[in-house]
């Protein structure tokens, strides 16, 4: 369900929240990862995810 996230413009972390972000307030966006591989982005979305677990 990676596509689910969203990302917050202000503070660029990633988030479940689809309004706006919990960690500042800011507004969120879906991400566009255009120029990397399928890995990298697939990578980066586990980064978030863990780090989504954490809190
Ligand atoms: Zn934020």
């Amino acid at each position: 369900m990676v596509w689910l996230l969203r990302k917050c413009e202000k503070c660029k972390k990633y988030t479940l929240k689809q309004e706006k972000c919990p960690y500042c307030g800011g507004n969120v966006r879906i991400p566009h990862p255009a120029k990397f591989s399928p890995d990298d982005r697939y990578a980066k979305y586990r980064q978030a995810m863990r780090g989504l677990k954490l809190k």
